[in-house]
């Protein structure tokens, strides 16, 4: 199967060891499940490779893949920082007691009551986009009396997809200031005219769900011939280098498995080799993992309402959810792996689009899945849903959202309830 926390017994599926027919049972359908244990591993794979491999380093955890409290919680304990790009998320991070130092703000669109709201937080470092944002940023810190702590946002311009640095594509980004147009050189050393702003350095996030090691040795490469530049024409030395996020997961059987330790090791590598080549002190290393965190710890499960046959067209199953908890297939065509819980052991000769209950035709969850012939009652499962799932759902056809429920060994518990009417009139005058 595509993760080692799935497997079946006695004909039905189990998530972490656990029946999945039995948790649809008990917290009714649609269900997000996460698997607890498989969170604070995904955790560890980077903290502890990054410990052992860069002299300096710290995995941040991308919040916008899934943000509650309770997950802020898991990341914490297990010595990560995190990266939020709203204040809501900063909110929800602060609510769990989530070590402000170790908090990135990100986003390229920062109002001033957010500039302010995350300062008066106490959040680490502010990952500043634009050169309008880093006035305001001086601004309010002064009027603090502080000094704000800040990463720049640049683009190296590399396209993830070709895996090559392009002179285009990527360089025309809503984030971020190019490196190749002179105007990141520009923005640092006004950056570092600045009276209330600390500059530790800069950061680059290249794309997402990346197979292809390149991808980060050519951004390493490009960050540190940057960083070399401002050694050379500013006269500063950046203290950190952030990364981003983007390692891919397995949504499929066709889906390549990423070894990120090893990954880690050579990217470590690069950095030392790349640095000593341009002597430059090696700097401290972040990256941003969001969805290799979360995607694979996370299931939903729904119940099967209907199954039509349209002779000569296609089978459609209907479910009890979709596209206001999974807007992902509806977005991007993204790929999943779906199985009928409750009948692992029969044969899967039914081929059909799982289909959602809302009022559009758009509303699929993925098409050409061969299931065995679903029923009225069976339980429908959708692996590795823990990434962007729940964090981009909607109340859309006004739709209570489903309830995360954590999954830890022996015991299950709720990490966020199931929405309910009352909480969808809650802000109505
Ligand atoms: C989305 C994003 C991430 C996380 O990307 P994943 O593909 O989920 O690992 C990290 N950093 C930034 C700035 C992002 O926008």
């Amino acid at each position: 199967m595509i993760c080692s926390n799935l497997s079946a017994a006695n004909g039905r599926l189990t998530f972490a060891g656990r029946d999945t027919v039995e948790l649809a049972e008990k917290y009714g359908t649609p269900v997000y499940l996460m698997d607890e244990q498989r969170i604070r591993y995904n955790c560890r794979v980077y903290k502890e490779n990054m410990d052992r491999y860069f002299p300096r380093a710290l995995p941040l955890y991308a919040s916008k893949a899934l943000s509650c409290k309770r997950l802020y919680e898991i990341v914490a304990e297990e010595g990560l920082g995190t990266d939020v790009v709203s204040p809501g998320e900063l909110y929800l991070a602060k609510s769990a007691g989530f070590p402000m130092d170790k908090v990135f703000f990100h986003g390229n669109a920062k109002t001033d009551a957010d500039i302010c709201f995350a300062m008066d937080c106490g959040v680490g470092y502010f990952v500043v986009d634009n050169p309008d944002e880093l006035a305001a940023v001086d601004r309010f810190a002064a009027e603090r009396g502080m000094e704000q702590r800040i990463l720049l946002r640049v683009t190296p311009g590399i396209d993830p997809h070709t895996f090559e640095a392009v002179s285009t594509g990527k360089v025309d980004s809503k984030f971020g200031i190019p490196i190749e147009t002179g105007q990141a050189l520009e923005f640092a050393r006004h950056a570092l005219s600045l009276e209330h702003v600390r500059l530790m350095g800069v950061h680059a996030h290249v794309g997402s769900q990346v197979f292809v090691s390149t991808v980060f040795y050519d951004t390493a490469d490009i960050m540190l011939r940057f960083l070399a530049e401002m050694k050379e024409k500013l006269g500063y030395e950046a203290e950190m280098l952030n990364l981003g996020g983007g390692y891919g997961v397995r949504y499929t059987e066709q889906d390549p498995t990423v070894d990120i330790g090893y990954e880690l090791s050579t990217v470590a590598r690069h950095i030392r080799e790349g640095s000593a080549a341009l002597g430059l002190r090696e700097p401290m290393v972040l990256m941003e993992p969001g969805r290799s965190i979360v995607a694979d710890a996370g299931m939903t499960l729904y119940t099967v309402q209907s199954t039509k046959r349209i002779p000569g067209y296609r089978n459609y199953v209907a479910i009890d959810g979709g596209m206001t908890d999974n807007p992902r297939y509806a977005l991007y065509r993204s790929a999943y792996t779906v199985y009928l819980a409750n009948k692992m052991d029969q044969a899967r000769d039914f081929v059909c689009t799982v289909g959602g209950r809302c009022c559009e035709s758009g509303d699929m969850i993925q098409e050409n899945v061969a299931l065995p012939a679903p029923e009225r009652g069976d339980i429908l499962a959708v692996c590795t849903t823990g990434a962007y799932n729940y964090s981009m759902s909607s109340n859309y056809n006004s739709i209570p959202r489903p309830p995360i429920v954590m999954v830890d060994g022996a015991r299950d518990y709720v990490a966020v309830h199931r929405e309910t009417f009352e909480d969808l009139a809650r802000r109505e005058a």
